[in-house]
């Protein structure tokens, strides 16, 4: 592995963290929360945990952690399943797209590395949807290889010990971090340190102004205590606004069903199942016009509340109606979708929630 900027070069006083190194190992050792994936750190198990925690809080990920791995316990079954299945797992987990990469991993290693997870940092950062803090996690934690993790909690923590202004969200800033964790990390249990520092930052070191310092086991030697200045770390240049994009969404049930349409194959929730939905704010007239053009005749329409959902650099405004209607033949790449089917077959993203969470008592004629 390239050892990558000296990290005592680009972060100033970089050389007093490996002395911290031990107080927060036994911080850690003390506190651990007990989560399946420590509990048995199989490689398969570990990898899964690390991908359902990108972006997402333990508390979500523990019922789809346990669901999932008793669906598909290995890479073999993972590699197997059908997209459905995966996209059912994963609903309401958001970042399709990490399954997905997963899906075609466990490809990957069933072809290449004997349907098991790579034991080399190297091998595991060649599988998609790997980069380097998900091959450090995973070869640290599952294979005792010592490489760092680097995420965004561990990003704080080190930049509130260093007091380090440089922007976050440059790469070369990123990779003089993970020079520092290197740097700080012990000869042994390269898999506890990382998931300590992780914890450090999910639990102890906590963004913007709610830091415990009094509870930090690296106090004694965090220079923005010191400073005062742990509530403006890290620094990160300010992202991009989000584009808005007005949206009616429209839920049309028929007889105990509701129409379902198909996502376009690349892009924002590519190939997911869908509630029908419009770009801008229609009129209920141009409503009716479109449902007409569908084949839906004399379909009756309420309005339903606003809904709002933020992508990553999409926030969705939405206005909502119901279309009760007779049934029709639907459109090329629609469906007819019954309750036992939602909750078994199809996964409809969490964008939809605001109107999906009445399709119960929408399909079984109670509203
Ligand atoms: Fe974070 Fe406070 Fe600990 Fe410094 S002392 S690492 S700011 S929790």
């Amino acid at each position: 592995m390239n050892a990558g900027p000296r990290a005592a070069d680009m972060l100033p006083g970089a050389e007093r963290l490996p002395a911290l190194a031990q107080p927060i190992l036994a911080w850690y050792a003390r506190v651990a929360r007990s989560l399946p994936w420590r509990a048995e750190p199989t490689p398969y198990r570990v990898w899964v945990s690390e991908v359902m925690l990108q972006q997402t809080r333990v508390e979500t990920v523990l019922p789809y952690f346990e669901r999932f791995v008793a669906a598909l316990p290995d890479v073999g079954a993972l590699a197997g399943a059908s997209e459905p299945l995966l996209l059912k797992l994963w609903e309401g987990l958001g970042y399709y797209s990490r399954v997905r990469n997963m899906h075609k991993a466990a490809r990957v290693m069933t072809e290449r590395f004997g349907g098991r997870l790579p034991g080399s940092y190297e091998q595991l950062l060649t599988l998609p949807g790997i980069g380097e803090y998900s091959a450090g996690a995973v070869a640290s934690i599952a294979f005792g290889i010592a490489v760092p993790a680097v995420d965004g909690n561990v990003l704080r923590v080190l930049s509130r010990l260093l007091a380090c202004r440089a922007d976050i969200s440059q790469p070369r800033v990123k990779e003089s971090f993970r020079a520092a964790a290197r740097l700080m990390m012990p000869g042994e249990a390269p898999g506890d340190f990382n998931q300590a520092m992780m914890e450090l930052g999910a639990v102890v070191c906590l963004p913007n102004a709610a830091p415990r310092c009094g509870e930090c086991p690296a106090s004694q030697g965090c220079e923005a205590l010191r400073q005062h200045c742990a509530d403006e770390l890290p620094v990160r240049a300010p992202k991009k606004p989000r584009r808005i994009e007005q949206r009616t969404v429209v839920a049309v049930v028929s007889r105990g069903r509701v129409l379902l349409g198909l996502r376009p194959e690349t892009g924002l929730l590519a190939h997911m199942r869908e509630l029908p939905n419009f770009e801008s704010f229609l009129s209920q007239d141009e409503i009716a016009l479109r449902l007409a053009q569908w084949g839906a005749q004399g379909a009756s329409l309420q309005r339903l509340e606003d809904g709002r959902h933020i992508f990553t650099h999409i926030e969705w405004r939405m206005q909502g109606y119901l279309a009760r209607t007779e049934p029709f033949t639907p459109p090329d790449g629609f469906i007819w979708a019954d309750e036992a089917s939602l909750r078994d077959e199809h996964a409809l993203p969490g964008a939809f929630k605001t109107y999906a969470r009445h399709l119960p008592l929408w399909l079984a004629g109670n509203e």
